[in-house]
């Protein structure tokens, strides 16, 4: 009785692992010099860590465009995003893991 209740905790967090990224993505590394920023993901809008101007947050690694309601090409600062945190308690780690898991979080 004891051997199959293992296993099928076994089979559960086998589970849990295939829709969850790790916790820790490896950061971007990045260049000698480079400004480097994390994404501050609010209820609304999100934020260059940096800057903290408006950023878009998904398919962006270097700040370059603002977003949201006065958009801006290159009105960004150009840093290199390495990490992604929330700027809410709406926004949950597991929303920052699906928004970026090619990121690490951050605590903010
Ligand atoms: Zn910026």
């Amino acid at each position: 009785m004891s051997e199959s209740r293992s296993t099928f905790i076994e089979l559960v967090e086998q589970l849990a692992h295939l829709d969850q990224s790790p916790d820790t993505a490896p950061a971007p590394t990045p260049q000698a010099g480079e400004l480097t920023a994390t994404i501050l993901v609010g209820d609304f809008e999100s934020r260059c860590g940096n800057c903290r101007k408006p950023t878009l947050v998904q398919g962006v690694d270097l700040h370059t465009d603002t977003s949201g309601w006065d958009a801006e090409p290159d009105g960004g600062c150009g840093a290199r995003f390495t990490g992604i945190a929330s700027a809410s308690r709406a926004v949950t780690a597991a929303h920052l893991r699906q928004l970026r898991p090619d990121l690490p979080i951050r605590d903010h």
